[in-house]
């Protein structure tokens, strides 16, 4: 067995299909995998902690931190802004571990410009028709914000090919499995 690198990896995929639960299954197989918590503008949902699945801020304190260059990436999704703050994967990056950040594609592929060493894993539907259903299901959205994630997810699929790894959640299981594997491969080589 060669030597385990430490390596940034960077899931992305559409809304609904099962990006968070998977992180947070694989996590648990790999407590050392850090994960950075990203700054939004949008509301939390029931359950959400500030500072723990986001940092939920204002416009304007979103802002203010784009001016203050805190960011190395941002973008834009559906109606809000999301980003990542350096000063989290920095934080991660010192205990030299790796490190996981879960955001959208534009976002993704800022990254991969800035780190070139940075693999790309995109979590995809088993359909189109599931990824409704399962947006449904989860009851967090209105029916305009289910059609414009629908659309979103739509030419999010169109990128897909830009990524280092394709992951199907057509199984939780399964897909854990195969997304733990894939992270392992890639951390000895
Ligand atoms: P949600 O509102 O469902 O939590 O997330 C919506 C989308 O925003 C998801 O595709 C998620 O991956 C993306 N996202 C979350 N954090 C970030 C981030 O820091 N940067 C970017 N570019 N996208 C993010």
């Amino acid at each position: 067995m060669g030597l385990i690198e430490p390596k940034l990896f960077v899931i992305s995929g559409p809304s609904g299909a099962g990006k968070g639960t998977l992180v947070a299954r694989v996590r648990e197989q790999m407590p050392n995998l850090g994960l950075t918590v990203s700054a939004t503008t949008r509301a939390p949902r029931a359950g959400e902690v500030d500072g723990v699945n986001y940092y939920f801020l204002t416009d304007d304190e979103f802002s203010a931190r784009i001016e203050a260059g805190e960011f190395i990436e941002w973008a834009q999704v559906h109606d809000h802004r999301y980003g990542t703050l350096a000063s989290e994967v920095e934080r991660n990056l010192a205990t030299g571990q790796s490190l996981i950040l879960e955001i959208d594609v534009q976002g993704a592929l800022a990254v991969k410009e800035r780190f070139p060493h940075a693999v790309l894993i995109f979590i995809e539907p088993p359909s189109l028709e599931v990824l409704r259903e399962r947006l449904i299901g989860r009851g967090s959205e209105t029916s305009e914000s289910l059609e414009l994630r629908l659309h979103t997810a739509e030419s999010e699929m169109h990128l897909r090919d830009r990524y280092d790894e394709i992951v199907v959640n057509d199984d939780l299981d399964r897909a854990t499995e195969e997304l733990i594997a894939v992270l392992h491969r890639h951390e000895r080589n």
